[in-house]
């Protein structure tokens, strides 16, 4: 089969508007994405809020009309939907990139599903398919998760939730508000600072009044059946538990960068090596757009500051050809 200008990994927002841009440059280009149309806003908790107001979170200068100041969840995914099907974007679903092999001056990629050839290959594959880890006995357990969806399922229950951030914040507040009986445990001294300035008074005034606990400079050591454990600065200590959510974080696919030939940095950041004026990485038409390109700093990049990826992408390859 022929060989495509553009070949776009992942069909996430940033996704999406590459492939716009590759359209208004005239170039041929295919996104391929393993789960549905913007697939990590879909698995995103039902009710969230973005901190961003819709107009910083259009693509293609296409408008994001929502009433309210900051979208919610389901308005986004009918606008990156209504976007992707009005402009009748190229996307094939359900359909996982495994390999992307160098081949003449073509790429080959090869996925679940079959193979294609490209010229150039973007890979915008976000971060939040990869957790991380806590690495403790008990993580495993059916009642621990690291994707929080809906509050109603935690009511009445002793809910033990990991971490300090924006994710954590608003997982313990929901299920605090649902019924649940709420412990926190942070690493850090206090609550995380990129937490959402609307958000931040709201869970520690929570935690100073006690209506939900939080331990402080604590990590969870072992989660069993009923019960977690937690070292605290004194010492440690066995609460009755229920369920635990645990918001640690997540990572790009390391993997798919390494085998694809994309250099990191041998720090625990593991940025991949690009050049932010083109996004092209060490390997020649192979560029990096989104989320993906600040490797363990997952907070760098957002939908705000990285739409403008697929411009700098498109303009490297019209120049280049
Ligand atoms: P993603 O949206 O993660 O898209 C990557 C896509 O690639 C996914 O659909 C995935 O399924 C696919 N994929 C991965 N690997 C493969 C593969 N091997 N083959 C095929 N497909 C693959 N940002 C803002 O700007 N404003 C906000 O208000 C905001 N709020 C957020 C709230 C939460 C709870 C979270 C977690 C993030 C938030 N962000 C926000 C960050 C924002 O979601 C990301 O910046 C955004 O999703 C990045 O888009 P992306 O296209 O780079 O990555």
């Amino acid at each position: 089969n022929a060989a495509f200008d553009v070949l776009i990994i992942g069909g996430g927002p940033i996704g999406l508007s590459c492939a716009l841009e590759a359209r208004k440059a005239g170039l041929s280009y295919i996104i391929i994405e393993k789960g549905c149309v913007v697939n990590s806003l879909f698995n995103y908790p039902l009710y969230m809020t973005f901190f961003s107001t819709s107009e910083r979170l259009e693509i293609g200068n296409v408008p994001f009309v929502s009433i309210n100041p900051k979208p919610t969840r389901p308005e986004a995914l009918e606008y990156y939907r209504r976007v992707a099907t009005s402009h009748h974007i190229n996307i094939k679903l359900f359909e996982e990139v495994k390999q992307v092999t160098p081949n003449a001056d073509e790429y080959t990629v090869t996925t679940s599903k079959g193979t294609y050839h490209a010229r150039h290959v973007i890979l915008a594959t976000g971060f939040y398919d990869i957790p991380n880890l806590l690495q403790i006995p008990g993580e495993d357990l059916p009642k621990v998760t690291h994707y929080y969806k809906d509050p109603h399922f935690y009511a009445t229950q002793r809910v033990l939730v990991i971490g300090a951030h924006n994710s954590a914040v608003d997982a313990a507040l929901e299920t605090y508000r649902k019924g649940a009986q709420v412990t926190m445990v942070i690493r850090q001294e206090a609550i995380g600072n990129r937490v959402k300035y609307w958000v931040k008074p709201d869970i520690e005034n929570r935690i100073k009044e006690g209506a939900i606990q939080a331990y402080f400079h604590s990590t969870v050591t072992a989660i069993r059946e009923n019960e977690v454990d937690i070292n605290t600065p004194d010492g440690p200590v066995t609460i009755p538990n229920d369920f635990v959510i645990a918001m640690t974080g997540y990572q790009p696919n390391f993997e798919l960068l390494k085998t694809t030939g994309i250099a990191l940095s041998d720090d625990e950041k593991k940025h991949p090596a690009y050049n932010p004026l083109t996004m092209e990485t060490n390997m020649p038409r192979i560029y990096l757009a989104g989320v993906v390109c600040g490797g363990m700093d997952t907070h760098l990049w957002f939908i705000e500051n990285s739409r403008d990826h697929a411009g700098k992408i498109m303009a490297h390859i019209k120049n280049n050809a």
